[in-house]
């Protein structure tokens, strides 16, 4: 089996879909094609490839193709009938892309798309990416605030902790927290599904009361809020959020624009100098302020409203990555073949074009 890992084409995206060190994991009988310079941007070198037993060559007849990024209007005009293409290829939101793939002929297996089950735990890479996204939202958040994030007593005098509130507590969110209460922040996080006051009170967070329960998914997703509730949550958070000085959301629905949680009369609330992480930029963000891939300076506020945000930390972003598509290799490659378990609902969740469905 020839499995092909191609440069990433679009504009900013830095990481790979397999690093060197995965290559040896994926046992004998799978041949890897790597595109030349495409670990390059993460910190691979086609040097490092080679080492672990690639080839430097191109990987778009491979029989298994996979990517970070969906492949674009050219990248699948390369591709033939029956490849197999695993990405993050945007099942809810990108149809055209979708139907693209479906035309080509290929078996397209969208990461998003990965049962949320525990045997599909070292597949998740929606997790791994957002832990990815989490923890760099931290680092944003102190980095652009104007004071300390820790208490600090010093001969100057003391320095009081500052107060960081997180918004959404799934695995982006829990990775912010653990991330802003390292540093020495004193944290808050509210959620709508009530489950996660434990986990955000065991890494030493403060759940935010704010009387709004929202219905959970059997996947585990949050159900979307009645307008209602929402406008609700808005009203509760405006009277809460000016006693923070960095605000960091990750509030999603799957497949939905991400909720309006802040408004803009929240943000003039804000003191001048706070700051709001917006991890929802790329789904048109939860804050009212915010420009989906810029940072901007909104009511003495930065709004920074970046988006990719794995793309940043690429090395390590791509490492997780990569063994996330080597555990979903490990499931469609038998003895060197591919050979797509339809019964399997991994396999039948995963795969979103030319689909077969299993017999009942
Ligand atoms: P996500 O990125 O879809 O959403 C982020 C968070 O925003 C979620 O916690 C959601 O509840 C919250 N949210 C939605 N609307 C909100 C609102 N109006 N106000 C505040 N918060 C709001 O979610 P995710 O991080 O991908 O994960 C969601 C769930 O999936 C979690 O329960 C997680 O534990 C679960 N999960 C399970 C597995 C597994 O079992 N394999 C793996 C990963 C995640």
């Amino acid at each position: 089996m020839r499995l092909g890992i191609p440069r990433e084409s679009v504009a900013g995206e830095r990481r790979v879909a397999l690093v060197p060190e995965t290559i040896t994991r994926l046992g004998d009988g799978v041949q890897v094609l790597v595109e030349e310079g495409a670990g390059e941007a993460a910190a691979f070198a086609d040097a490092a490839y080679r080492e672990a037993g690639a080839t430097i060559g191109s990987p778009w007849e491979a029989d298994v193709v996979a990517k970070v990024a969906a492949p674009t209007v050219d990248e699948v005009a390369r591709l033939h009938e029956d490849q197999v293409v695993i990405g993050f290829l945007q099942p809810l939101t990108d149809h055209e892309g979708i139907e693209r793939l479906a035309r080509a002929g290929v078996h397209g297996f969208a990461l998003e798309s990965v049962p949320r089950i525990t045997r599909a735990q070292p597949m998740d890479a929606l997790s791994s990416q957002a832990t990815v996204s989490g923890y760099k939202a931290a680092l944003l958040a102190a980095d652009r605030l104007p004071r300390f994030l820790p208490m600090l007593m010093t001969a100057a005098g003391t320095i009081p902790p500052a107060k960081v509130l997180v918004l959404g507590a799934g695995v982006a969110g829990l990775q912010a927290i653990a991330t802003a209460r390292r540093l020495g922040a004193v944290v808050s996080a509210f959620d709508v599904r009530p489950a996660v006051a434990e986990q955000v009170e065991s890494l030493g967070a403060t759940f935010l009361d704010l009387g709004i329960h929202g219905e959970e998914t059997a996947g585990g997703y949050a159900q979307e809020l009645t307008a209602e509730q929402q406008a609700a949550q808005r009203d509760a958070l405006q009277d809460r959020i000016p006693q923070f000085d960095a605000v960091i959301t990750t509030a999603a629905i799957p497949g939905r624009p991400a909720p309006k949680l802040v408004t803009a009369a929240a943000v003039r609330g804000m003191r001048a100098g706070s700051v709001i992480v917006d991890l929802a930029a790329e789904t048109g963000g939860n804050c009212e302020l915010t420009e989906p891939g810029s940072e901007v300076e909104r009511e003495g506020v930065t709004i920074v409203g970046l988006t990719n945000l794995p793309s940043t930390m690429p090395t390590h972003a791509s490492q997780l990555l990569s063994r996330n598509i080597a555990s979903l290799l490990g499931l469609i490659v038998a003895d060197g073949a591919v050979v797509l378990d339809w019964d399997d609902e991994i396999v039948s969740g995963a795969c979103v074009t030319r689909k077969k469905v299993a017999a009942l």
